[in-house]
């Protein structure tokens, strides 16, 4: 009996460090069957978007060579998770099933597979390995849920015990020999086109390009946080969304190395504070998907969904996604998106405002296309930033707090060196004109070879007209279904 394996299902936690649900498995000291499974019919998790895809398929060759150089296997399977895991089950003769847990929709199908296994007579186990604090374990003073993030952060901070990091295993005995698909065979490029070309000068998916971007971050760029997070042209965040996402490495992970940075002298508490308050944002977004599973597709504030949204016209919506909207730093934000998979969080909220509030369109249409583009894209945060930006969220920005531009623009790019970087054609603008350049004298525009029209759009809506546009509907809907 001792050499049934036991098994473990890698979902968004592509790691072997402080992953508590691999160790737990391997602590047993019965052989492993590892197991990924590329699931695109299931009813509750949604189909990667091309981006992901991309980053899916490094991290997983990655994964696959740490696994092999322990003596262990990865094998991929393509299919319903439910069918495959029954079938790998029963073939290998494993007696226990172990993972970390999903907190979106998906956690529907993780019920059903656990009492499927249990059915069976096999064991199921599974771990937090994603979360600081988990949703159903943070309530307000009065017994409810939290709506409004700084009272959540608050609790969290007086709740939190880090645990001591899950032992990585240092070798891993394969089970019994299980086919694996080729990951080659997955395709999981992008096509039609293939945007995904440049995505490697950015980032090296996988656990150590994780942990190696974490140490930079806190060694450097985390002095000039606070202040300079807010800057797109600056590189002073961590970015390490894609890597939390994936789960190359735990927010347990970043907040012991984050706390030891400070503790050490590399970096100051305040700047740590900051940063570890941005990681529990990430927990906080997590916390509302768990109690409203359904905020991936409708205003969180149920109300907004009667706002009358426009469809958009297809020149419109062309025009934002490409980067081709007149306003710079918006096309600057969509242009950057669309060549690195990722884009800074001030100009995510600019451009999701232009888009939820000047062209007026559901802001799920504008989650769709970030979800099919950010390699970090994830259903909690995404929905979130969306909602909190078009006004429709927890604790979102108020819905007539309408984002302007061009003032966007002056106020956290003033010199305007992240409009120059990705949109090379207003490059010779003056700091003065650059992110309103139709009101530009003629001569400066001559002069910095830019032709309204013709090198670079004239703007797709007016700001003011469309503000005001925005500002009636919403305030129309939301006060018709309130009443
Ligand atoms: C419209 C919109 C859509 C977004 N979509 C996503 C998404 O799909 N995936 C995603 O990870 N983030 C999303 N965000 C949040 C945020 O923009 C990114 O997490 C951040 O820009 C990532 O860069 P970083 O790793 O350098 O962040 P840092 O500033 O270094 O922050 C560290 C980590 O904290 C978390 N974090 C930071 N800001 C936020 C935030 N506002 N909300 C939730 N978590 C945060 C991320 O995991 C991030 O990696 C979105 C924001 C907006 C406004």
């Amino acid at each position: 009996m001792s050499d049934n394996p036991v098994l473990y299902w890698f979902r968004d936690d592509l790691r072997l460090a402080d992953n508590p649900a691999l160790a737990a498995a391997h602590a047993t000291g019965r052989p492993l069957v590892l197991i990924y499974i590329l699931d695109e019919s299931s009813r509750e998790s949604r189909p990667l978007g091309g981006a992901s895809r991309w980053w899916l398929d490094k991290s997983l060759r990655n994964l696959s060579e740490r696994i092999a150089a322990r003596g262990g296997k990865l094998i991929l399977r393509k299919g319903p998770a439910e069918t495959v895991i029954a079938e790998l089950v029963a073939k290998s003769g494993t007696v226990a099933v172990y993972w970390n847990r999903r907190y979106g929709p998906a956690r529907k199908a993780d019920e059903r597979i656990k009492k499927a296994l249990k059915r069976d007579g096999v064991e199921a186990h599974s771990f937090n390995g994603s979360l600081l604090v988990e949703p159903f374990a943070l309530k307000t003073g009065s017994g409810g849920d939290f709506k409004v993030f700084t009272p959540f952060w608050k609790a969290l901070q007086a709740s939190i015990t880090i645990p001591d990091p899950a032992p990585e295993p240092r070798t891993l005995a394969a089970g019994p020999q299980l086919a694996s698909d080729d990951i080659a065979a997955w395709d999981l490029h992008p096509s039609k086109p293939d945007w995904s070309t440049e995505f490697g000068k950015m980032w090296a998916p996988g656990e150590l390009g994780a942990r190696k971007r974490l140490c930079e971050f806190l060694a450097g760029r985390i002095g000039g946080y606070t202040d300079g997070r807010n800057i797109p042209a600056q590189d002073s965040t961590s970015r390490l969304s894609p890597y939390l996402h994936f789960g190359e490495i735990s927010p347990h992970q970043v907040w012991r190395v984050a706390r030891h940075a400070e503790e050490s002298g590399e970096a100051s508490p305040r700047e740590v504070l900051k940063f570890l308050s941005e990681i529990a944002w990430r927990d906080f977004s997590y916390y509302l998907l768990y109690h409203d599973p359904d905020m991936v597709r409708l205003s969180w504030r149920r109300q907004f969904e009667a706002v009358e949204w426009r469809k958009g016209t297809r020149a419109e919506l062309e025009a934002w996604k490409r980067g081709k909207t007149g306003y710079p730093i918006v096309d600057a934000g969509m242009r950057q998106l669309w060549t690195t998979g990722w884009m800074h969080n001030r100009v995510r909220m600019i451009v999701a405002s232009f888009f939820a509030k000047d062209l007026l369109v559901h802001w799920r249409k504008g989650e769709e296309w970030f979800w099919d583009t950010l390699v970090d894209a994830d259903e909690a945060n995404n929905a979130n930033g969306w909602q909190w930006t078009a006004g429709t969220g927890a604790d979102a920005a108020p819905y007539f707090r309408v984002f302007n531009p061009i003032l966007q623009g002056e106020k956290f790019d003033p010199e305007g060196a992240y409009v120059r970087e990705w949109v090379p054609e207003l490059a010779k603008l003056p700091p003065k004109w650059i992110h309103h350049p139709w009101e530009a004298p003629a001569e400066v525009l001559t002069s910095a070879g830019v032709k309204l029209g013709d090198t670079y759009p004239q703007p797709i809506v007016d700001h003011d007209f469309a503000r005001k546009r925005a500002l009636e509907t919403y305030k129309g809907s939301s006060q018709e279904t309130a009443a």
